[in-house]
């Protein structure tokens, strides 16, 4: 992203726009700029302000006249009054930064717009984590915060050692250089987005040790991680394994979301296995 020089009149609405506070106003030069190394991309600033096209010079010379009598000839507060923010081409490695934060551009990896696979939503007629599993998704990064992916990548690798299966349609897993050891491509590591999530899946005995590794990495690492838990509940609908483990392990846990297998049905397996269900 980029605050065109010659069009931008110092304003000042964009600065609080930005999630990852990377727009300022440079007092002696009078114009909004954008600290390249902060901002993720994400496109906020460009879509998020109305815009009108005031001529740049009218606007400074009535702002500078303004001034000196002491009143204020200022935009509406949600607008760029002389459409200065562009949106500049980006290549790689920085492309991944807009592939990551902005929420209208689509992961070509997985071809959904957004961090994570859709199926973990419906796990019920995808089985992709059965009664006997765990899935797991490791969300890294906030608005204000960021990651950066050589702060994934202490994850991912701690992951890779410890066992566990990267999801393949996950958009990080196919940034990975090499699955085992879950090293991440060395040529986006330096870069910021705004948040990314990890999905992975274990058995149940590995709970424990998953749980302890999100903890001990998220203490290295410079950003903020929220982890989800998920399994598959049994022919009742009830999941007496994971919840009382968790208990357990110290984790009170309620169930927060049953996704009722409102999608494709693939499991036509497990479907003709049942008496009166459908064939
Ligand atoms: S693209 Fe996003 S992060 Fe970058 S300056 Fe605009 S709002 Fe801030
Ligand atoms: S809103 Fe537009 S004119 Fe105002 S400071 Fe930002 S870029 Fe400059």
């Amino acid at each position: 992203m980029i605050i065109n020089q010659d069009k931008c009149v110092a304003c000042g609405n964009c600065v609080a726009v930005c999630p990852m506070s990377a727009i300022y106003v440079d007092p002696v030069k009078n114009r909004a700029n954008i600290n390249d190394e902060a901002c993720v991309e994400c496109g906020t600033c460009f879509r998020g302000m109305s815009t009108e096209n005031l001529n740049p010079t009218i606007t400074r010379s009535i702002r500078k006249i303004a001034k000196t009598f002491r009143f204020r000839f200022e935009p509406e507060p949600d607008v760029c009054p002389t459409s200065a923010i562009e949106m500049n081409e980006l290549e790689m490695p920085r492309l991944i930064r807009q592939i990551f934060s902005d929420p209208v551009v689509e992961h070509k990896s997985t071809g959904i717009k957004g961090r994570g696979t859709e199926e973990v939503k419906t796990n019920d007629v995808r089985l992709r984590v059965d009664t006997d599993e765990v899935g797991y998704t490791i969300e890294f990064g906030r608005p204000g915060v960021g990651v950066k992916f050589s702060d994934i990548e202490v994850m991912t690798k701690t992951f890779a050692r410890i066992g566990v299966k990267f999801e393949k349609n996950n958009p990080v897993t196919h940034l990975l250089a090499d699955e085992t050891t879950g090293e991440i491509r060395k040529d986006i590591l330096d870069e910021k987005i705004l948040s990314a999530i990890v999905e992975i899946k274990t058995d149940i005995n590995m709970v424990e040790k998953v749980l302890s590794t999100v903890r001990e990495v998220n203490l290295q690492i410079d950003t903020v991680t929220a982890i989800g838990i998920s399994t598959r509940c049994d022919d009742n609908g009830e999941d007496l394994v994971l919840s009382n483990l968790l208990e357990k392990l110290g984790y009170p846990n309620f169930r927060a979301k049953t996704n009722m297998g409102l999608g494709r049905i693939t499991n036509t397996i497990d479907l003709t296995k049942k008496e009166g269900q459908i064939k």
